[in-house]
């Protein structure tokens, strides 16, 4: 059965853009009879926010996405993170690194640009690093040695070959916390039995890397699905910072969330706003 998964991280307010990834992730899963489920992605340390996360709940009433079942949070699943990276650990795949942003820039200034900035060098890949209060970082061309090549496939874009070393060594635990983004959703999509993830394209290229810890890890290989996003007229996303109206302001406005939702579902959107498959410029 077709599992599917809407998974907003409370760090603000849900926009136009959530909705309509919250739609394609309801939709796709309705129209196959499978379940559609909620994930909170509320491990962000201060940026994270409980007031957010009751306003998601009311939002996707309003919209009317119903979701199944409980809704996942990730802050109680830190132990099974955890445990993960202690795996990866034990196989030799991960380096202490303790650089800070502004040495990382300075140090790939000459290197390429990925899809988050730029690429980590690799400065702690073969240093002494005290692993005390440092970050964890993923040996990708070694992990890659392990798993051998690797393919997935997105449903609108078709098969891929995985490219995970596009954002270079990743952090997978961090100084603070021990997952990161990548690490937490890969394990809770194999948790939640979720069998096609569907996002917008910015995350395209985060699926190579995920395509490796599932290999890495053992776990089930979804299919992917990443959507066109909501862009401003000068392609940039939709974001709250730069005044796009949040579904909070739409609903206590009177706005119709059901009305809302069937537009987007045609296709037919707010004044300027319009769909682009992948972002102009980074948000
Ligand atoms: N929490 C991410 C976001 O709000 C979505 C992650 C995902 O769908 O994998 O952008």
């Amino acid at each position: 059965m077709i599992r599917t998964r809407f998974a907003p991280s409370p760090n603000g307010p849900l926009h136009l853009g959530h909705a309509y990834a919250a739609m394609v992730a309801h939709d796709l899963a309705r129209s196959r009879g499978g379940e559609f489920l909620l994930r909170i992605e509320d491990i962000d340390g201060e940026r994270s926010r409980a007031e957010f996360v009751e306003t998601f709940f009311r939002d996707l009433e309003w919209l009317g996405l119903a979701w199944d079942g409980e809704t996942r949070f990730q802050s109680r699943r830190l132990a099974d993170y955890a445990e993960a990276g202690e795996r990866l650990k034990a196989m030799g795949l991960l380096y202490p690194c303790r650089c800070t942003r502004a040495e990382i820039a300075a140090a790939a200034a000459a290197a390429a640009m990925g899809p988050d900035g730029p690429v980590y060098p690799g400065t702690c890949r073969h240093r002494e690093v005290n692993p005390e209060g440092a970050a964890w970082r993923l040996d990708v061309a070694r992990a890659l040695e392990l798993t051998g090549p690797l393919e997935w496939t997105d449903e609108r874009a078709g098969p891929q070959r995985a490219a995970p070393g596009i954002f270079g060594d990743v952090v997978l635990l961090r100084k603070d916390l021990p997952a990161s983004y990548h690490l937490a959703a890969t394990l809770d999509d194999a948790t939640d039995g979720i069998t096609l993830v569907t996002r917008g394209m910015d995350l395209f290229p985060a699926s190579h890397v995920h395509r490796l810890l599932q290999a890495l890890l053992g776990l089930p290989v979804p299919v992917w699905h990443h959507h066109p996003l909501l862009v401003e007229p000068d392609g940039r996303k939709l974001a709250k910072r730069r005044g796009a109206p949040s579904l909070g302001d739409r609903r206590k406005a009177g706005e119709d969330g059901q009305a809302i939702v069937e537009a987007l579902r045609e296709g037919r959107f707010p004044a300027g706003i319009s769909l682009s498959e992948g972002l102009h410029q980074a948000s």
